[in-house]
């Protein structure tokens, strides 16, 4: 027997997990290793067998042909995490009405001037976005609060009918919903737009983190929620949830506040690990009290599940999705190499264009360096600094992960680096994007390996 290269990862007592570049992976002891890396062969058959299967292991007269298999499962991954399929952000303004605990650098006051889109731009940003792709396309508009501009919302809309063709695009408008109206849902009405807001659990959590003046965000949050379902259908409004220190107690709040609109799917994510969120501490935790919150999430999911209650967290289902099918690249935040630009080209209101959000939020803290890939009038796409971002965000060749079990399945944020590092590679023992993630992969890979019943869950929600 040959050994092939893999990586290993002790994940549980007793319990290793090993995985290769094409992206197979088994679980095998901490016995079964030692003979596996001392002998090149393990004792018990049909462990061996799983183990020549995934290309962990091959016959020596056929050492040529699994070389050449790992090579080609390697490169089929690497050409779907290549392929240039990107969500196009639009940010009509960066006027806000709330002032989110977390959000530091994408709002600017209600108030304020020189924060909104110029509308000439908007026929110039279309075309861009035809010239690009041929679609189907997803326009996704962005804040500050988009409907504090409607008026440039509904323009865009029309520009992207006449330019894209109707039937060739899906509308995403992300807000916070304050400032929706009867006569925005009539607009919405016959026409392919979704909602996408935030809702960060009961009223108490909600309104501790999303702050609007005078007013009450949950509730307005809540009753436009309820308002697009009636008139739009469930299929027509999304959630994510920010989890900050208040809500780390409170798992179960996020799934009551859910499941009363009827809501089932759900998206939680730890707050943004970027210099400037996390510079305010009441809201800073570790990854740990993060794993722990998300552990008793998962349980009670699993539990409602388990009632007939439908619930699927988005968070596990990349991660999952990510184990499971070796083609899943569609998601920006986890793969490698990062899905800047490749995922993501973000028009934002004052005519720059930039690679993904983070690195329009780059722009306003870090003063002095170009993060934009140009301005609507002068693209610079293929010689900006994000082309030389995505160069080095392969992780394979990244110390560190090149030889971490979870690197197949993970990804590169080059972005986050330069926020907490001031480099683009950064160092994985220090960063914040490693340690979610490596104990994001040990959970779910946990339960793979050793929860029927959470097994069959997570393959249901997964893209495989
Ligand atoms: S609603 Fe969005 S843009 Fe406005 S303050 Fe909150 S997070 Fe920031
Ligand atoms: S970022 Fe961390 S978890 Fe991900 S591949 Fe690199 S070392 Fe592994």
């Amino acid at each position: 027997m040959k050994l092939m290269p893999f990586n290993f990862d002790k994940f549980e007592d007793d319990k290793y997990l090993v995985s290769n570049l094409a992206g197979f992976h088994e679980v095998i002891s901490d016995e079964e290793l030692i003979d596996l890396s001392t002998a090149g062969t393990v004792k018990c058959n049909e462990t061996l067998a799983r183990l020549q299967s995934g290309l962990f292991v091959s016959p020596s007269s056929s050492e040529q042909a699994v070389t050449a298999a790992l090579a080609s499962g390697f490169s089929k991954k690497l050409i779907q995490e290549l392929s240039f399929k990107p969500i196009f952000m639009i940010v009509p303004t960066l006027r806000c009405d709330h002032s989110c605990s977390y959000c530091q650098v994408s709002r600017a006051s209600i108030e304020a001037q020189g924060y909104d889109l110029d509308e000439a731009h908007i026929p110039t940003i279309i075309d861009i976005i035809k010239r690009l792709s041929s679609g189907p396309y997803k326009l996704e508009i962005q804040g500050g609060e988009p409907l504090v501009r409607f008026d440039l919302v509904q323009k865009i809309y029309a520009e992207a009918e006449k330019t894209l063709n109707v039937s060739n695009f899906e509308f995403v408008i992300t807000t916070s919903l304050s400032l929706l109206s009867d006569e925005i849902i009539q607009w919405a009405k016959n026409k392919n737009v979704h909602f996408s807001t935030s809702l960060d659990g009961e009223s108490y959590i909600h309104n501790e983190n999303r702050i609007i003046s005078s007013s009450n965000s949950y509730e307005l949050a809540t009753k436009w929620i309820e308002r697009i379902i009636d008139q739009l259908g469930f299929d027509r409004v999304s959630t994510v949830t920010t989890v900050t220190r208040s809500l780390l107690n409170h798992p179960d709040s996020i799934l009551k506040a859910h499941d009363r609109l009827g809501l089932h799917d759900i998206f939680v994510r730890p707050i943004s690990p970027y210099g400037f969120a996390k510079k305010q501490k009441k809201l800073d935790y570790s990854i740990n009290e993060y794993m722990s919150f998300y552990k008793k999430l998962f349980k009670e999911i699993s539990d409602y599940n388990d009632q007939g209650v439908p619930f699927r967290e988005y968070s596990a289902t990349v991660h999952v999705s990510r184990i499971l099918n070796p083609r899943y690249s569609s998601y920006a935040d986890l793969k490698s190499p990062s899905g800047l630009l490749l995922n993501c080209i973000l028009f934002n209101y004052d005519g720059q264009i930039y690679g993904s959000d983070e690195m329009r939020m780059l722009q306003r803290v870090i003063k002095g360096a170009d993060f934009s890939m140009g301005s609507v009038d002068a693209p610079n796409i293929l010689t900006s600094l994000t082309a030389s971002l995505i160069d080095q965000s392969f992780n394979f060749v990244h110390p560190g992960c090149s030889d971490c079990a979870y690197q197949p399945f993970c990804g590169s944020d080059p972005c986050q680096n330069i926020s907490a590092q001031g480099e683009s590679v950064g160092n994985k023992s220090l960063s914040t994007f490693c340690k979610y993630h490596m104990e994001m992969f040990r959970f779910i890979f946990s339960k793979i390996y050793s929860d029927n019943q959470a097994r069959s869950l997570l393959s249901r929600w997964s893209d495989a």
